[in-house]
């Protein structure tokens, strides 16, 4: 049967488990337990207690059974049978964490009364209030939906972090790069926004600011947003300006030296879930050409779209009307934009579908920032991978696990350099290369281009080409 049929095939080679990868898998399963019987209202007290140990089980088992499935193994990275498993061969096991992730983010987005969320003044049950507790000490204040989500997310970074680095223990570039992801979503995205929230309560959206920037902050210019910026005393105006920085200035200069990969693969949130809860899904991107074809309008297409939507927020904020050309700017621009990329696309498909589409669904074909740096990565950068197409053995192994669908393979048998728009720097096809064919680099721009693009007829930078030896 074909690797990449949907149908799920069962092991022949299946390995049972060893006493302590029983004992973290049990303790992951109870942990995740205790949070899904109190969604449906099942708590003992005291619920901080039970959240705690919830929390330190799913860590302390994800750890046990990440180290007891890697330590003994011989240097280098084991996928044995990621394609006889239903988890991750888009078999029931697959499926059904698709729909159970799905149905999570719908009930997040949408409908958090189901999660326990206290409506009109009402206290909170279900699985926001076991949270309320750990969000009393952050910020003095009862958990949101949005507080149980960040908390979740984060532990899953953490905790599958830690298994991924015991994976990819070999490898240099993954267990720091895994460091400071694990390092940016704990403080970055997490405890310092939480806790600036609780000493900032007038205006806790600034702490949000802080890690993510315009396009994929895309409320950043919107009125209210920039309002309470511009009325926000020292620290509004600091978020307004280094926001603004951030995109012109800092992205361009940073992308030009190192590619996209210092964030969308080092400090990303999207990125950090992506690469480590992500990690046993990166092989099912799609690698056919119609992919790669899908990818480029789709993600182009959205920073059009993030791009007019902004400059009719901004048209508003600045005339005073809620019109752009005779058109409603909330209904027409802002809430679709909101809706159908901001919620849809990169929570619940990005993360829903990992299962099913790969762990870079959004990164690739949705986000706007990843689009902006990579236009640059594509036409004005030293980054590339390079490759010595001697040595490769054609055995695939780097494009099966390219989370991001290049073929790496075809441009390692033909010895040139990878300068793609989308590569998001993982290194992950470097390090499953069994023959050391490829490297990620900066040098100089110059000599980037690959024929390859020229007779597909992709788009080119044609002063690289003259410039080219
Ligand atoms: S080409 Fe390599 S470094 Fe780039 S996204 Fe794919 S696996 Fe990661
Ligand atoms: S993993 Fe290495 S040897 Fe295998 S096809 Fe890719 S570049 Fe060639």
């Amino acid at each position: 049967m074909d690797k990449h049929s949907s149908f799920a095939v069962s092991n022949p080679h299946k390995v049972p488990l060893d006493s302590l990868q029983k004992l973290g898998l049990w303790m992951g399963i109870i942990g995740v337990g205790i949070l899904a019987f109190a969604t449906f209202n099942f708590h003992s007290e005291p619920k901080s207690v039970f959240v705690l140990v919830s929390i330190a089980l799913i860590l302390v088992g994800s750890i046990v059974y990440g180290r007891q499935s890697y330590i003994k193994q011989v240097p280098g990275i084991k996928n044995n049978h990621v394609w006889f498993k239903t988890l991750s061969n888009r078999g029931v096991w697959g499926w059904l964490l698709g729909i159970i992730l799905t149905l999570f983010y719908i009930l997040i987005y949408w409908f958090p009364q189901y999660l326990g969320l206290g409506m009109n003044g009402e206290e909170n049950t279900g699985l926001v209030v076991m949270f309320d507790s750990i969000s009393m000490f952050f910020k003095g204040q009862p958990a949101s939906q949005w507080f149980v989500y960040g908390t979740l997310y984060t532990l899953a970074i953490l905790s599958l972090g830690i298994k991924f680095m015991y994976k990819y223990r070999h490898n240099r570039y993954q267990l720091i790069r895994t460091v400071v992801v694990i390092i940016s979503q704990l403080f970055l995205a997490y405890l310092i926004p939480e806790i600036l929230e609780g000493l900032n309560t007038e205006t806790p959206y600034f702490a949000k600011d802080i890690k993510n920037m315009w396009p994929l902050n895309y409320y950043f210019f919107e009125s209210w947003h920039l309002d309470n910026m511009v009325n926000g005393g020292t620290l509004g105006m600091f978020y307004l300006v280094v926001g603004i920085f951030m995109f012109l200035v800092f992205t361009p200069i940073i992308t030009y030296f190192v590619g996209k990969r210092w964030y969308c693969s080092w400090v990303c949130g999207c990125g950090g879930l992506a690469e480590t809860a992500g990690d046993p899904f990166r092989h099912l991107s799609s690698k056919k050409l119609s992919a790669w074809k899908l990818e480029r309008w789709l993600i182009h297409s959205i920073m059009v779209f993030i791009f007019i939507v902004t400059i009719a927020v901004l048209y508003g904020y600045f005339t005073g009307s809620g019109e752009f050309f005779g058109l409603s700017i909330y209904t027409y621009f802002s809430k679709p934009y909101g809706f159908l990329i901001g919620a849809m696309f990169s929570g619940v498909i990005g993360v829903g579908f990992y299962p099913m589409l790969g762990s870079r669904v959004w990164c690739r074909f949705g986000c706007p920032l990843a689009g902006y740096m990579g236009i640059i990565q594509r036409f004005k950068s030293r980054f590339r991978i390079t490759t010595n197409g001697g040595q490769c053995i054609s055995c695939g192994n780097c494009s099966t696990y390219c989370e991001q669908g290049i073929d790496v393979r075809a441009y390692a048998q033909k010895g040139e350099n990878i300068v793609r728009a989308s590569c998001v720097g993982c290194g992950i096809c470097s390090a499953v290369c069994p023959r050391g064919v490829l490297k990620l680099e900066n040098g100089p721009e110059k000599g980037r281009i690959n024929p390859t693009d020229v007779l597909l007829g992709n788009d080119v930078d044609l002063m690289d080409l003259v410039n080219q030896k």
